[in-house]
């Protein structure tokens, strides 16, 4: 029974497992600029956290959004941005509305130039294009906007008192030529009024029997680092987005009857969102609201009402992962944390988006719930762990997740097994559930020259020999292997270190490997899951 049972699982956790992703590759954008993979120079740690007394105080004086959480200012202990770099900041209101499927959007980003040259021009994505017409994702999919304009349209862009204008550079990604040069460490104000038609589809992005799920919406500059612009377009595999820390002050107006879920904390009609990496929500005027806290952290989640024994069981497992992440990764540094349950594309169990989470449901699930509960739990439990874990590791902890996606879903895999563990789950031994999944690699071996690790999303788009899934299953198994060699209490001290040492920072493969070389004897490991790095060849 219980063989029966993990072999059972193993099939139907290629689902939850893969939780924010879909496998399928089977979708192209059209011409696809895959920038070179930018080698970041070493830097020591300490000189990333360069924090003089000066920057701080140039960061007060830059400080646009003057509000503070609950958690913050009650001094527990969370972790908090001491990067002292300096962050974007967005004001947006939105207007939602139900018969059209659209917002309308008024945003004004002050954007820093924190990098040491002067910029002429800057770049942006505006995901939602992606489902437009002709374009990605729509390519394949028939259910989404049958319109021939694009999802976002661009109704005007100001800088000072100069109109400016968005040129499509590829798939999603737009140029700006801006009406001055914009100098290092100088600020620019720039406001955009724009209007996004959220698509009938079943995805993070869509909206489906009255449900809307509003991720990635935000037209967002790209990043601007080691010299160039980050212009990643838009793939639909993984997670293609790469954005950095800001602020966020949103007003969503909807009709009345409407509930939000949304990132960030909601105080007179405003959501305060601080230290994110993106903000999204949800909305619908059928759903129930079940709600709780941890630790002051208020929880609520957005389910259908059939769904009860879905929020119920989430309900519980978010408390207890707050419980236990809190501990070993560091406090939570945010007030609020939403669960929504709606139907997602096929192969999707659930989308991580900072204080909110997107978790899939089917009819599967209330007959499992009838059928064999211990099963059903254990689905419910895996994919709002795993996608709780994201709140670190992706949110907290940012990466490329575009060019290195291993970074953050090896460690929300891993995550799982860590939450299962520490849950005190009777019989439950990591290294053999971590074995029992890598049976599903028996057959499969990627490219010789390929380490998975080392690909990124439209490698995976393109090379049917190399499994998106590996990230997940065999990340889970690198850090597992890290875990043993060191042992628990010296890892997890590890662990918890790394997080604090790229908390609301960006890490990459090479400053992983920074890291982490010296806390252990792992050149062997390091070879065997992340050839091609020029660090670990180098080894
Ligand atoms: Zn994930």
């Amino acid at each position: 029974m219980k063989k029966r049972n993990l072999v059972f699982l193993i099939a139907m956790s290629m689902l939850a497992l893969t939780s924010c992703d879909k496998f399928s590759s089977d979708v192209t954008t059209t011409t696809m600029v895959v920038p070179e993979e930018s080698i970041v120079e070493e830097t020591t740690l300490k000189s990333e956290v360069e924090t003089t007394t000066e920057k701080l105080e140039q960061d007060d004086e830059l400080n646009f959004m003057d509000w503070k959480g609950k958690r913050e200012k009650s001094g527990k202990d969370i972790l908090k941005n001491e990067t002292g770099r300096r962050k974007n900041y967005y004001e947006l209101n939105v207007d939602f509305d139900d018969k059209s499927s659209t917002l309308d959007i008024d945003q004004k980003l002050i954007y820093v130039n924190d990098s040491e040259d002067d910029l002429n021009e800057m770049y942006f994505n505006i995901i939602p294009n992606a489902y437009s017409k002709g374009y990605a994702y729509n390519k394949k999919d028939k259910s989404s906007s049958d319109s021939d304009k694009d999802m976002t349209c661009v109704q005007s862009i100001k800088i000072g008192d100069k109109d400016c204008k968005l040129t499509r550079v590829s798939g999603t990604v737009y140029s700006l030529t801006l009406p001055e040069t914009l100098k290092s460490n100088d600020t620019l104000e720039i406001l955009m009024d724009y209007k996004v038609t959220i698509p009938k589809l079943q995805n993070r992005f869509g909206y489906y029997d009255g449900e809307y799920n509003v991720g990635n919406f935000i037209i967002t500059p790209a990043i601007y680092e080691n010299g160039e612009w980050a212009c990643n377009p838009y793939v639909e595999v993984g997670d293609a987005f790469y954005t950095e820390i800001a602020d966020y002050k949103v007003k969503i107006n909807a009709p009345e009857e409407f509930k939000i879920a949304a990132t960030g904390t909601l105080e007179d009609g405003t959501y305060y969102a601080k230290d994110v990496r993106d903000f999204a929500f949800f909305t619908s005027k059928k759903c129930e609201v079940m709600s709780d806290s941890y630790d002051d952290i208020d929880i609520n989640v957005y389910y259908p009402k059939k769904y009860k024994v879905n929020a119920k069981e989430a309900l519980k497992c978010a408390k207890k992962s707050f419980e236990i992440y809190n501990e070993l990764y560091g406090g939570y540094p945010y007030d609020d944390f939403d669960i929504t349950m709606t139907a997602q594309s096929q192969g999707v169990g659930g989308m991580e988006y900072p204080g909110l989470i997107m978790i899939s449901i089917s009819e599967d699930d209330l007959k499992f719930a009838k059928t064999d509960r211990e099963y059903f739990n254990e689905q419910v439990h895996d994919v709002v762990c795993h996608e709780i874990a994201h709140q670190w590791f992706y949110g907290i902890v940012g990466d490329d997740e575009i060019n290195e996606p291993w970074l953050d879903e090896s460690y929300a895999n891993f995550s799982e097994k860590l939450y299962n563990y520490k849950s005190g789950k009777k019989d439950y031994d990591m290294g053999n559930i971590i074995d029992a999944y890598m049976t599903l690699f028996k057959d499969v071996e990627p490219p010789k020259d390929k380490s998975e690790f080392m690909s990124n999303l439209y490698e995976f788009n393109k090379d049917k020999d190399l499994l998106y899934m590996a990230i997940y299953i065999k990340g889970g198994k690198f850090h597992y292997e890290m875990y043993k060699q060191l042992g628990e209490e010296e890892y997890l001290k590890c662990l918890k270190e790394y997080v604090k040492t790229f908390a609301f920072d960006e890490v990459t493969t090479e400053k992983f490997l920074n890291f982490w070389k010296d806390k252990g004897d792992f050149k062997k490991m390091f070879k065997e899951y992340l050839y091609g790095n020029e660090i670990v060849d180098a080894m």
